[in-house]
Formats: C-alpha cells, sequence, structure tokens
C-alpha cells in the first residue's frame, strides 16, 4: 500500500535547520529528524519496537547513534532535539507519563527543548502518526519511506553509506538476540570461534553485537574502576573488550566480554592487568616501580563489579588463558 500523499508531504517538508553549514552531503540542512525515522524503522525492523510507542532509550540514542557517525563522523550531538521537534512537523505526537498532561502541554507552548531529564520526567515516549507507524510495520512501506528520505535528504555518496549502515544495524540486533541465547547453553568450546552465527552475520555485524550485549549488561560501567561516562547523544566512554583477544579465538560469546573503560581496557590488554578466578583484579608487579601511580596499584584484590545475571560472568577458562598468555606477571 503506498503512502498516502498528505503523509509524503509532510515527510518531505521536515523543518530544518539550515544555517549551520550544512553541505550538498545532507542536502543544506541538519540531517537529525530523517536520522531519527530512520532509526526508528530500523528498531521497527529487528522486532524492538512492536507498539507504537517509541521511548527516547538507550537502544534508539545508540542506533541514531550509527547513522549521525556515518553524516558527521564524530562531531557530537544532541538526539533530544530531533526527538522534541519532530512533534512540529505532525510525524508523532508525545504521550505524557500519568499526571504530567497539563505539564507537558505547557511545556509544548514554550517551544524549547527542556532538560534531558526533565524531559524523562514528563514524556513516555511518541506516538507515531497511525498510518506512518502501519507503513513502517511492513517491509514495502520501509522501503519507499527509504527511499524518500534517502532522496529527500542525503547527497548519492551519504545515501550509499546510510544504506550500508541500515544493514549493519539490523543485522545486529538480530545477532545481538542469537548471543543472548547462547547464554543459556553452557560455554562449550572458546576456541572453537563464532561457530554457526559466523556463516549468519558478518564480523563487523557480530563485533557490533558483542559491543552491544558485554556493555549493557555491566551497565555501561567499567567493571574494575565504576566509571560510568555517557555523552548528552548517548555514546559510552566504557568498551567492551574481548577476554581472549578475538584474532585469537574469534569468539564474540559476551562471557569472553569486560566492560571496562579505554584506561584499564589499554591496561587489560597490556597484561598490566588482570583477573582471578574470584573475580578480583590482578595488578601486575611492575606497577609497584612506577612512580605516583597509587591510584593504578590501589586496584590490585578489588572486586570486579559484574552484571546481576551470572549467566554472563566472564568465563574462566578465557580469564586463565588471558592470566598465562597477556598478564604474566605477579601480583
Ligand atoms: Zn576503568
Amino acid at each position: 500500500m503506498p503512502l498516502p500523499p498528505n503523509l509524503r508531504e509532510r515527510l518531505q517538508k521536515l523543518h530544518r535547520d539550515t544555517r549551520g553549514g550544512w553541505s550538498d552531503a545532507t542536502r543544506g540542512g541538519a540531517p537529525h529528524k530523517p536520522i531519527l525515522l530512520l532509526a526508528v524503522m530500523d528498531l521497527i525492523e529487528a522486532g524492538v519496537i512492536r507498539e507504537n510507542a517509541i521511548a527516547f532509550d538507550e537502544r534508539l540514542l545508540s542506533v541514531f547513534d550509527q547513522y549521525w557517525t556515518a553524516c558527521r563522523g564524530d562531531l557530537p550531538t544532541n538526539p533530544l532535539q530531533p526527538f522534541w521537534y519532530l512533534k512540529g512537523d505532525g510525524i508523532w505526537r508525545h504521550v505524557p507519563r500519568p499526571g504530567q498532561k497539563q505539564v507537558l502541554d505547557a511545556l509544548t507552548l514554550g517551544g524549547r527543548v527542556p532538560p534531558r531529564r526533565r524531559f524523562q520526567e514528563i514524556v513516555a515516549g511518541a506516538r507515531l502518526d497511525p498510518e506512518l507507524f502501519e507503513a513502517m510495520k511492513h517491509a514495502a512501506g520501509r522501503a519507499e519511506l527509504r527511499r524518500l528520505l534517502f532522496g529527500r535528504y542525503f547527497g548519492d555518496e551519504l545515501q550509499a553509506a546510510l544504506a550500508a549502515r541500515h544493514g549493519l544495524v539490523v543485522e545486529s540486533v538480530h545477532c545481538e538476540s542469537a548471543l543472548r541465547r547462547r547464554l543459556e547453553r553452557e560455554l562449550a568450546d572458546l576456541f572453537a570461534g563464532d561457530g554457526a552465527l559466523g556463516q549468519e552475520f558478518t564480523e563487523e555485524g557480530r563485533s557490533m553485537a558483542f559491543r552491544a550485549v558485554v556493555v549493557e549488561a555491566y551497565g555501561h560501567t567499567c567493571a574494575v574502576c565504576g566509571a560510568r561516562v555517557r555523552t548528552p547523544s548517548g555514546r559510552s566512554a566504557v568498551q567492551a573488550a574481548h577476554i581472549v583477544p578475538f584474532s585469537v579465538c574469534r569468539n564474540n560469546d559476551p562471557r569472553n566480554g569486560l566492560a571496562l573503560c579505554p584506561l584499564h581496557h589499554w591496561a587489560f590488554d597490556q597484561g598490566m592487568l588482570g583477573v582471578t578466578d574470584a573475580y578480583a583484579v590482578k595488578v601486575h608487579a611492575y606497577a609497584e616501580e612506577l612512580p605516583a601511580d597509587e591510584g593504578f596499584r590501589a586496584l590490585k584484590g578489588r572486586g570486579l563489579r559484574l552484571p546481576a545475571d551470572g549467566r554472563i560472568h566472564p568465563a574462566p577458562v578465557a580469564l586463565e588463558w588471558h592470566r598465562r598468555h597477556v598478564f604474566q606477571g605477579a601480583g
């Protein structure tokens, strides 16, 4: 069923900021709104969003960020802006939390984007125009919408990059589900690689899924120091480390993973940090010789911050391999 003409028109006339020096790559305007709609569509396609209730959550932010990165590299941005302003284009309306309708109405009249926390207190999510949601639920509708958004808001080169990103996003969400299902079984052989997943998904898709599952399980928190740093766009400083490097075992099982901040990820990969089978931090004896490094030495013996779900805790076989081949030092 083709898109109704009035809906097409609204989608073609999204109000965008054109003053920010936007190039032809985004047809001279800010790409935030079309990108947000592409992200919503991907989550519907992947079965993450099933009802017409779009939450402003980590999931949406991470997919938005995928597209944003393809558009504007590493420039920071605030995805709450398009989430807020899309209501003015007749694309969706915000759904207030219980008892917050009047507050939301007053805020809407004020026009400006509220601070993130305030927004989350007042707004439960967004409800798409019902015809648009209907179109997004079907492959043909999504294909037509994507053609429209790509053609109207992006130059040829960027269209190709976004199309590739779309494939990867949907693939990685499916792969995340597959990785989570693996946790229901014992880890058979860490060194046997990703097995059947390798036929089903690309290496990049598996790597994205590994990162998403591990970092989410640890609540975006470094297992060693507890750092939890996020940008307003939802980008997390915390990384997913393979305990046995992927180049060695080719296994993205989340039990071969640890969420670590960039410093502790680096130190873990360099063998300056190890982890005991009881999940306590080991610090290489060399740290004793480092000047002015009490902070690092103080990590010794500290318990890892692990997810509540024990099924995803690091596999002892992985930690043992790391101690033997990477850590090596006493401590
Ligand atoms: Zn850390």
